[in-house]
């Protein structure tokens, strides 16, 4: 019986090693990623197309950045050409929203001198703040609208840089907003989900 048990928790935690790790590009993803675009911004996926909106709905995948690394590159200048289009400015976007379901998301860090825009791959809230505050919010995806949302004011974030490099990081204020909105775009959550949790 014992040797029964350690061959199921084997098993076990062979499948769960299995399911962390993360797969590489398929060739659909790296269809839509394509180095003949350069520079060029994706569609934008909106809530007022049926098979967008069911596509926004999915979760993500995690990115495995040791073998996509150049392509996670070139979709993320793609991603801030999207964000930075003047016919649609964000201050942040989510993979899933131009037809990636993979873990990559893009905030401008308002937080930071000169408010850059960055690329978070992987990114995970490992906590947040009890003290919640409301703020305006719109999204890309949802045209037209804009609503008040409560949301936490700090929150801990672990993310990979492009590099691959992992950081814990503490983000409070606008900016702990944007990222707390991207990732759930992640999970298929839009902001619009919040609105009658009070
Ligand atoms: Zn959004």
């Amino acid at each position: 019986m014992l040797r029964f048990f350690l061959v199921f928790f084997g098993v076990c935690a062979f499948t769960f090693s299995f399911a962390q790790k993360a797969k590489k590009f398929k060739r659909k993803e790296l269809a839509l990623i394509d180095e003949k675009f350069p520079n060029q911004s994706f569609r934008i996926f909106t809530i007022d197309n049926k098979k967008d909106s069911v596509f926004l709905r999915k979760k993500a995948k995690r990115v495995n950045l040791e073998k996509n690394k150049s392509q996670v590159n070139y979709f993320s200048k793609r991603l801030l050409r999207t964000v930075r289009d003047p016919k649609n400015m964000g201050v942040g976007i989510a993979a899933p929203q131009v037809g990636l379901r993979r873990q990559i998301i893009l905030v401008q860090r308002f937080d930071k001198t000169n408010e850059p825009y960055e690329i978070y791959i992987n990114p995970i809230i490992r906590s947040y703040s009890e003290e919640q505050k409301s703020g305006e919010e719109a999204c890309l995806s949802i045209p037209n609208y804009s609503a008040e949302v409560f949301r936490p004011i700090n929150i801990i974030l672990e993310y990979l840089d492009i590099n691959g490099k992992k950081h814990i990081e503490e983000v409070s204020g606008f900016t702990s907003v944007i990222f707390q909105h991207e990732i759930d775009h992640l999970n298929g959550i839009l902001f619009t989900d919040h609105l009658n949790s009070e």
